[in-house]
């Protein structure tokens, strides 16, 4: 037999667990010893080893390499051996950097991996997908991600999308009944859900029977995702610069080469400086330190609850122009309390702050308890149209559940009605809430076998569907009228900052089942609730920041226009005449008009998921980077067209967060413009050494084509060249992508997605530089060399400190866009200590005698000094004081 083809409570039997009760722990543990973790097996890693020799696989390398062993079959012994030395350092330098990048990339996908909601011992809780375990009972809603093959045993308009097994994009609507037919394929069997499919639409429960590589996904081993790194934007620019440079390092390096064997240096020395020097030269590092100093950034958006999913977000944060973001739960706390109760044309205040169950009902100061029964009716059908429960932890009382509902159960107890009371009724059907229809139903039957309707959701979508109002003489006739006098009242709540929630029912005869669309009409309109949620405090003064970076924050919301206008107004996000667009209004609109408006609105009120893709579209073509957040699985699409989509980490569905670029960990606006800053930073710094080490690149290969073309013999040796390049550049650059931000970071406007590598006066400033170091070291380079010309080692070794010392130097320079007056040099301690270890290096290789032949270097006097400090700070003087 089939799992299909089973009864549930066979099922229940075959899995030894019971729906309502769950697994036990001790259940779990032998099941999860027994069939292992629910995962697909993941594509084989690449072992450390290869991504070892992965390291000295680059061209130049190689041929480095080569060329040293050249060097040691001509008897040059010491020249080899510390040529080699040297690049196996580089080479273990680059595997512990890989290395580090994929641990933190692994971290990554940890944190955002799919949760699963299972009852174990009576109690659902929330678990990591991975830990689900055969005959776990499983919770799944619209947006999920189902987390193992499940058998449907409970289904609420339960619908799902199975196009990543079948291919068919259409969702499919699920039950729980067995179905009696033999060789169903995994499409037909709609009593079943399967691994890795969505939830589209509604809620069910299911009994797991399949997990991991048991799954019907398990067994499509093609199916797997294939894991390759993408690389972002800036990598892939500098990839191909990097080309680009290589070829000019290549022709530089030639000429040198040329040039030197013209004027008679030995073709074997020119040789060895010449690929030395084209190694030094290309950046081939340039890509592998950029994704380090992004895998570094991201793990310090991880401490301020930024997870981001793909690296190329961080880029493209410091671009964003646009934020839209959600308003419930993101800008505002979401802690609803009930503070107002519109009920038969009266207008009911409630006490009492957050999850605190104690409070009371007032009409004119007056307070109201039990007795009036219309009031028990609307928060007894609040309480059954109710998908939250109240729960205890710590002693204190939350709530399990949307916080919209939550707000229910807690007025409803503040009369003393509490889930016992629910228990009189029986819910026959639930039509769940979604943010497109606005509205929840459920049907119910009391203790008599009567049935009725319940419905709640946005009172103008309540409102036109109802032909009675409920007086307090009882039912009447909906009169228009009457209808005006409510939508007035309303609008009183929603600007008090009040989210409105309308309330309505209808008798049903026992064989009703039509499909909600059908029976939520003639309904019998209740009451409204009018519901606080305060603005997050820190939300404020972050939208503020973004309007300092020349970021626009724009607020957007399924609520009422006039509450979002109010919570708009509230958190400063627009002025008092800013507009206020309703989705009606923006179906009225073509997508030109909606255009040609939409720089002047701050608000979207009313909306639904369809229209945030095209706010995301039109502020697109006005030439926009957009940040759009989402929850709901309808989010997706916009969040998937915006340049960063991000998704709640707490509220949000499956869905959004694959579709997202960045998860909030904590839901929170504030931390969207945490992630924008740390973007900002990241970019700035890696601008800051790019322009360190190609200023450091330009100065080496000048000052040994300057000598050339000037007749002069090597000014550095083939070591000296590699030295510079491993210690000198790789420690302080790296450091460099650690630093903090320029005080002003988010005081400038967004940089312009497009902008190229060198934009901003960075090709200006690399060049102006590496000349400048270039010509420093030549000028040390001759002054001893005429001192001494039979004491070549004497001037390398001047020539070989001046270049080393112009670098440490001019790193400092590196950290500001303006000065290098404008920062404080010891604020980056990373870089101080890079500094210092790349000088105490410098000194052992100069003053060690062992490591003086090796090194063609000797000591050097204090007059030596004198002369190497002033050549040294010149670039930096001259520099120093200006912009560009
Ligand atoms: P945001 O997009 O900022 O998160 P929101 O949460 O206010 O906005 P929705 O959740 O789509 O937007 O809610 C829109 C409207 O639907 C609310 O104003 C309310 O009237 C109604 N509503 C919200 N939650 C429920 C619910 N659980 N049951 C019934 N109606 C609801």
């Amino acid at each position: 037999m089939k799992w299909y083809q089973l009864e549930v409570e066979d099922v229940e039997k075959k899995l030894h667990v019971t729906a309502n009760r769950g697994l036990s722990v001790k259940q779990v543990e032998k099941r999860r010893k027994q069939y292992g973790e629910n995962v697909l097996e993941a594509q084989k890693k690449m072992s450390k080893w290869l991504i070892f020799i992965k390291q000295f696989q680059d061209f130049m390398v190689l041929v480095l390499l080569a060329a040293t062993l050249i060097a040691g079959l001509l008897g040059e012994y010491i020249d080899a051996i510390a040529i080699m030395v040297i690049v196996i350092v580089n080479g273990c330098i680059g595997f512990f950097q890989e290395q580090k990048a994929e641990k933190s990339l692994d971290k990554l996908k940890e944190l955002s991996a799919p949760m699963a909601y299972v009852l174990r011992d009576k109690k659902w809780e929330r678990i990591p997908s991975k830990h689900v375990v055969v005959g776990d009972i499983v919770r799944i809603s619209s947006g999920d991600r189902i987390p193992a093959d499940i058998r449907i045993i409970r289904s609420d308009s339960l619908e799902t999308e199975e196009s990543a097994l079948t291919g068919e994009s259409l969702p499919v609507s699920k039950h729980a009944q067995a179905i009696h037919r033999a060789k169903l394929d995994a499409q037909d069997q709609v009593n079943m859900g399967f691994m890795g499919t969505l939830v589209t639409r509604g809620t069910g429960i299911g009994i797991v029977v399949g997990t991991g590589m048991q799954t019907v996904m398990g067994q499509i081993a093609s199916l797997m995702a294939n894991t390759k790194k993408v690389m972002t934007p800036l990598e892939r620019k500098l990839a191909e610069l990097g080309k680009f440079l290589i070829v000019i390092a290549l022709l530089l390096t030639a000429l040198v080469v040329v040039l030197g064997v013209i004027q008679g240096q030995p073709a074997y020395t020119m040789f060895l400086a010449g690929v030395s020097l084209a190694v030094a030269a290309i950046p081939e590092g340039l890509p592998a330190i950029v994704t380090v100093a992004l895998s570094l950034g991201v793990q310090r958006m991880i401490r301020k609850k930024a997870i981001v999913r793909k690296l190329s977000a961080v880029e493209t944060l410091g671009c964003a122009s646009v934020i839209c973001s959600d308003k419930t739960g993101t800008m505002t706390e979401n802690k609803m309390t009930v503070k107002e109760v519109l009920l038969h044309g009266k207008q009911l205040y409630v006490t009492g702050d957050g999850y605190d169950l104690q409070g009371d009902f007032f009409y004119n100061d007056e307070k109201i308890k039990n007795s009036s029964p219309h009031l028990s009716t609307m928060l007894l059908y609040g309480l059954l149209c109710n998908q939250a429960s109240l729960a205890k932890k710590k002693g204190k009382y939350t709530i399990d559940g949307n916080p919209t509902d939550g707000a229910l159960v807690i007025a409803a107890r503040k009369i003393g009605l509490s889930e016992e009371d629910k228990q009189a009724y029986n819910i026959i059907k639930e039509f769940p809430f979604d943010s497109d229809r606005k509205r929840m139903s459920v049907i119910v039957e009391d203790k008599e076998k009567r049935r009725f309707l319940i419905t709640k959701g946005a009172p103008e979508v309540l409102l036109p569907r109802s032909a009675y109002v409920l007086e307090e003489e009882g039912k009447q006739l909906l009169k228009a009228q009457k209808q005006v006098a409510i939508e007035q009242a309303i609008n009183q709540m929603a600007e008090k900052a009040l989210r409105t929630l309308a309330i309505a029912v209808k008798p049903l005869s026992n064989d009703e089942d039509a499909l909600s669309s059908v029976l939520e009409k003639d309904l019998t309109f209740i009451g409204v609730y009018g519901m606080m949620d305060p603005p997050r405090k820190e939300v404020k003064k972050a939208v503020q920041e973004c309007r300092n970076a020349g970021i626009k924050t724009v607020m957007i919301t399924g609520d009422h226009a006039k509450t979002a206008r109010a919570i708009a107004l509230n958190l400063e996000l627009m002025p008092e005449d800013g507009n206020v667009l309703e989705g009606y209004q923006m179906n009225n609109m073509s997508q030109q008009e909606l255009e040609d408006t939409i720089e002047d609105v701050y608000v979207f009120a009313r909306v639904t998921p369809e229209h945030k893709l095209r706010i995301v579209h039109a502020f697109q073509q006005k030439g926009h980077v957009v940040a759009m957040t989402g929850d709901g699985v309808n989010d997706a699409p916009a969040i998937k067209a915006s340049n960063i989509g991000i998704s709640m980490g707490q509220s949000g569905t499956d869905v959004t967060k694959e579709a997202s670029s960045l998860i909030l960990m904590d839901d929170n606006f504030a931390t969207i413009k945490a992630a924008i800053e740390e973007g900002r930073t990241i970019y700035e710094n890696i601008r800051k050494f790019i322009r360190y080490l190609l200023a450091s690149n330009v100065g080496e290969i000048l000052v040994m084509l300057f000598a050339m073309l000037l007749s002069l013999p090597l000014p550095l040796v083939p070591v000296q060249i590699l030295w510079v390049n491993l210690v000198t550049d790789g420690l302080p650059a790296m450091a460099l992508g650690m630093d903090k931000a320029e005080g002003d970071v988010m005081k400038k406007h967004p940089r312009s997605i497009d902008e190229g590598v060198f934009a901003r006066g960075l090709g200006y400033k690399i060049i102006s530089r590496g000349i400048v170091i270039g010509a420093v070291t030549l000028i040390g380079f001759i002054i001893a060399y005429q001192n001494d010309p039979t004491h070549l080692t004497y001037a390398q070794t001047i020539a070989f400190t001046t270049l080393v010392m112009a670098q440490l130097i001019h790193v400092f320079d590196c950290r500001s866009e303006r000065s290098i007056f404008a920062r404080n040099p010891f604020e980056n301690m990373y870089l101080v200590l890079a500094v210092l270890s790349s000088l105490v290096l410098l000194l052992v290789v100069i003053y060690w005698t062992p490591l003086q032949p090796i090194f063609h270097t000797v000591s050097l006097n204090l007059r030596d000094w004198a002369l190497i400090l002033a050549l040294s700070a010149l670039p930096t003087v001259i520099f120093g004081f200006t912009k560009k």
